[in-house]
């Protein structure tokens, strides 16, 4: 019901036709905020300059308020209980999150939003006094309160550490198919324009805050903060030149005694967030120009003495190898108060400081962050390609293959063999359960990516990848995009391989149904062997017969290898590296007869 009015009411806002050349909205944000600590409220204001940037016309601008979720009743909290894991339904009155709007106008005009998903409030729609035809601009000015909730989820509080994510009013994406809209729920995660940052935080001056962006102007707190030993912070304080300061009149003349303000700034990123807290201990590195901030938690030795910033710095320097550059000046690294991990542009907030999770949010800061997929859409664009890069971090160095795939291998093969797989191309909210959809979101498509550099080289693969990189950064990507720079770099039409995999739940059984080896007059053995292939899926497949390596590409259902050796093979392999998602491994085995 929900999901059929929001469809309603979007597509209403959308005129008609799909697939149109790329663009992207132009959006740029000054925002200004003061951090109460007394009733842990947040008070903003932020101004939105909006270019229509489309070939269509809006009357209407839509918005998330994402910390509406995580609140009783909102559409989350309800699809929480209804899975019979109720969170932030049974939160008090000073414990949830909230977004409030206080005011509104547009062009300076005031404007009334309407609430399309009540009583859900994750989604607001601000109706224009006039259409923005293409081309035009608009300015939007909202002040509300915004608090996070003391149950953390990909945001969060305890005592003075917060943990500020999908904070202020966001704009939504309007791309080629129209607006993104849609209820925050616990599958899936975000999408969001390209847009230029300017924040001002004031908040108490013992805090030390980590953010998206650089510290134009202000204390972060690092220099006080740092860990024993170490060097000064580099702040990056002229990264962007010197944007001029567009005071909002929100926090007029100078901060009250015993608080301070930090401004903000950052360009190309599509979300803002930041963390503070008194109790942050900072290390501060490297990796090339990059500049690395790491804010961890007493008592945490794990992140100490270099180890997080070293990991982090080994982190970038392997996505710099698989993609190219990073786009941005600055990550920064912080222990937050949830556990897990969540990525932002320029920022991952962790709950540990595993050297695989590091990898993995930091990897998001290239698909998701820079290479901006719609996680709602196309989670496996990022989930499932940062849990491959992750593992193949691992291979790299020096982590054993077989270790490193074979829990996702099998849990993978038993849901195929199971029949419980589902689409990968499912929308997040459609998969019928929270681990259906952890599955088939990073677990099966990370051995997706792994299947496709096996199909095509690791070499042709990294060049593809590389390519993607080079045509898409700082752009909105989808599969489409995806597929096109792994044809150009292989020269393979790879359409079946991404229908087969991406869009339909096809299983692959490879079976040796036979294998048997005669003398010949010579002395030498010929072999002959048959493979089986069951199910609708299809892939090009190594077999091993004693030392010799066959590639079949065939897709008859059953073929027929002979070979000639020196010496009597005694067994035949079909797929030896384990690449293949094949339902049943046992009989890809058998002796020779
Ligand atoms: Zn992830």
């Amino acid at each position: 019901m929900l999901s059929l009015l929001m469809l309603q009411i979007a597509t209403a806002a959308q005129a008609a036709p799909q697939d149109t050349a790329y663009f992207a909205q132009g959006v740029e944000y000054t925002i200004e905020a003061s951090l109460d600590e007394s009733n842990s409220v947040l008070s903003g204001r932020a101004e939105l300059h909006y270019t229509n940037n489309s070939p269509r016309r809006i009357d209407t601008l839509f918005f998330h308020l994402h910390l509406n979720a995580f609140r009783p009743n909102s559409a989350w909290a309800r699809r929480d209980a209804e899975m019979g894991t109720p969170r932030f339904n049974d939160l008090g009155p000073d414990e949830y999150a909230f977004e409030r709007w206080k005011s509104i106008t547009v062009d300076g005009r005031e404007v009334t939003p309407l609430w399309p998903g009540a009583p859900d409030s994750t989604v607001a729609a601000v109706p224009l006094h006039s259409p923005l035809e293409p081309g035009a601009a608009t300015t939007v000015r909202i002040d509300w309160d915004a608090r996070v909730s003391t149950l953390p989820r990909r945001q969060g509080r305890r005592g003075r550490h917060y943990d500020f994510a999908q904070w202020y009013p966001k704009i939504a994406t309007f791309d080629r198919d129209g607006w993104e809209v849609q209820p925050l729920m616990p599958q899936g995660e975000f999408y969001g324009e390209f847009a230029t940052f300017d924040v001002t935080i004031d908040l108490a001056d013992d805090q030390v805050i980590g953010a998206t962006g650089v510290p134009v102007s202000g204390d972060p707190g690092w220099s006080r903060a740092r860990a024993a030993g170490t060097p000064e912070p580099v702040l990056q304080r002229d990264y962007y030149g010197s944007p001029p300061a567009r005071p909002l009149g929100l926090l007029d003349g100078l901060p009250a005694a015993g608080r301070k303000r930090v401004r903000w700034y950052a360009r190309d990123v599509h979300h803002f967030a930041w963390s503070t807290s008194p109790d942050y201990t900072y290390e501060g590195g490297n990796y090339e120009d990059v500049a690395i901030h790491v804010l961890y938690q007493p008592g945490d030795d794990e992140w100490a003495h270099g180890v997080a910033v070293n990991r982090e710095a080994s982190a970038l320097a392997f996505l710099d190898t698989v993609f190219g550059d990073f786009a941005w000046p600055q990550i920064t690294n912080l222990h937050r108060v949830e556990g897990g991990g969540t990525e932002f542009p320029m920022m991952t907030m962790n709950g540990s400081a595993g050297q695989s999770l590091i990898v993995h949010e930091t990897s998001h800061n290239y698909t998701m962050g820079i290479l901006a997929n719609n996680e709602w859409k196309q989670g496996w664009l990022d989930e499932g390609f940062a849990s491959f890069l992750a593992s193949w971090y691992a291979e790299r160095h020096g982590g054993d293959p077989v270790e490193i795939w074979s829990r996702s291998m099998r849990t993978i093969r038993e849901m195929d063999a199971a029949g419980e797989s589902q689409p990968i191309s499912l929308p997040s909210a459609a998969f019928r359960d929270f681990d259906t959809y952890n599955r088939m979101t990073y677990t099966k498509p990370s051995l997706i990516y792994r299947m496709l550099r096996d199909l095509l080289g690791e070499d042709v693969f990294h060049d593809g990848l590389r390519l993607y990189y080079r045509r898409n950064r700082l752009r909105h990507v989808r599969e489409e995009e995806f597929r096109a720079a792994m044809e150009a770099a292989s020269g393979r039409d790879l359409r079946w391989f991404f229908q087969q995999w991406i869009h339909t739940t096809a299983t692959l059984d490879y079976a040796v149904t036979a294998a048997s080896a005669k003398q010949l007059p010579d002395g030498k053995w010929e072999t002959t062997v048959q493979i089986t292939r069951s199910g609708d899926a299809w892939m090009p497949v190594h077999v091993r017969i004693g030392d010799e390596m066959q590639l079949l590409e065939s897709r008859d259902r059953s073929q027929t290898v002979t070979v000639r050796t020196a010496t009597r093979p005694d067994r035949v392999v079909v797929d030896p590296d384990d690449i293949l998602i094949d339902t049943d491994p046992v009989n890809n085995s058998r002796g020779v007869r």
